[in-house]
């Protein structure tokens, strides 16, 4: 065990989850969302690993985040996409750095059009999310912009109720997008994220864009896909207690013992990403056990209740799990009642990441 808290990423269980879902979608294309830091497991590590799976688009949220990869991308025959679109940033800087800015209004699509003439953009229609993009059934605009140059290389629009199938409103997107995608049929396009993907052939048109599935997470409500965990985080246990019934635990004393028992005060914290909501609701999984957080989560530490360990002394400087194979981050959400793209993407601070796994043939 590190000292400090460590997230061990395994590259290969995410080639095994994007090759999971690129069969699912074949015939499209299936691109990767690395958007933050490829949802914290490292996006520059991801992204080398699935060009060498023949991955060839990445969709990235800010500009920033596209720069330090769009040259490997690109070398590869690849194509960076940025799906905040312009937003404060100079589309000369998109440009020049050969980053495909997902244009989300009339407006963006002028200034892009102004700026930099024909260079490629990518169009985003809203279909009912009511979040970013241009309304699909605007056709004066999208008339506007096809005919004063906008040189398009991909379309796409988002879905706001994928991960609950049943909802009529993936039904009513759906029907909408195929009436605009009619009039772009030679162009990529895409519709499905994560939970899009396991829709059904309809959703996936030319190209699905997964984010949360490749990182082992569960995206469909209620349905458990074969997917493997590519995630271990994990922080040292500092000291082991011997409690009486009644006492405290943490700031505020949110938890008094109801027995005699031992905890262990694990190095981590907020800092880390660890969420004060799993102050009395989460667990850790240490030495093969399953046991529950005590007391609020601090800056830099919280305690686990280890009782049940027939040897709880001999967990001094252990490694406590908080997410991983025996403990997922979908378990761990659930029982805090968070959700697992927010604890992905917070796992930080201190915390040092390390990559294994190599890129294996097809
Ligand atoms: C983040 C994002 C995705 C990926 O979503 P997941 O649910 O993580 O698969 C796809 N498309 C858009 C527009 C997004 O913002």
């Amino acid at each position: 065990m590190q000292p400090c808290p460590t997230l061990t990423v395994d590259l290969d269980a995410i080639t095994a989850n994007y090759r999971l879902i690129r069969k699912t979608v074949s015939p499209a294309n299936c691109a990767a969302v690395i958007k933050a830091n490829a949802y914290g497991l490292g996006a520059e590590a991801i992204c080398r690993h699935l060009l060498a799976e023949q991955c060839n688009t990445f969709f990235f949220a800010h500009l920033p985040e596209a720069l330090p990869l769009t040259k490997l991308i690109n070398a590869a025959g690849g194509q960076a996409l940025v799906l905040n679109g312009l937003g404060l940033y100079a589309s000369r800087d998109f440009a020049a750095a050969g980053v495909i800015p997902v244009l989300n209004s009339l407006a963006e699509a002028r200034q892009w059009i102004g700026d930099v003439g024909d260079a490629p953009a990518a169009l985003h229609l809203d279909t009912g999310m009511n979040r970013l993009g241009l309304p699909a059934d605007d056709d004066s605009s999208i008339l506007e912009l096809t005919n004063n140059g906008l040189k398009l290389v991909h379309l796409m629009s988002h879905l706001a109720c994928a991960d609950q199938p049943e909802r009529e409103e993936n039904q009513t997107q759906l029907r909408r997008f195929q009436a605009r995608a009619a009039q772009f049929d030679d162009m990529p396009i895409s519709m499905t994220n994560s939970a899009g993907c396991f829709l059904g052939a309809a959703w996936q048109f030319a190209m699905a864009r997964p984010g949360l599935a490749l990182y082992g997470a569960q995206p469909v409500i209620g349905k458990s896909l074969p997917l493997q965990i590519p995630y271990r985080f994990e922080a040292p246990v500092l000291q082991i207690r011997q409690f009486n019934k009644g006492d405290g635990f943490g700031y505020a004393g949110t938890h008094k013992a109801a027995t005699d028992g031992y905890s262990a005060t694990i190095g981590a914290g907020y800092t880390d990403g660890i969420p004060r909501g799993f102050s009395n609701t989460a667990h850790v999984w240490i030495d093969g056990l399953k046991m529950p957080i005590i007391g609020r989560v601090s800056m830099d530490s919280f305690v686990a209740d280890i009782s049940a360990h027939s040897h709880p002394h001999s967990l001094y400087h252990q490694a406590a799990l908080i997410y991983g194979q025996e403990l997922t981050i979908d378990e761990q959400a659930a029982s805090a009642g968070l959700s697992s793209y927010e604890l992905l993407t917070r796992i930080g601070g201190r915390t040092i990441t390390r990559h294994v796994g190599f890129p294996t043939a097809n």
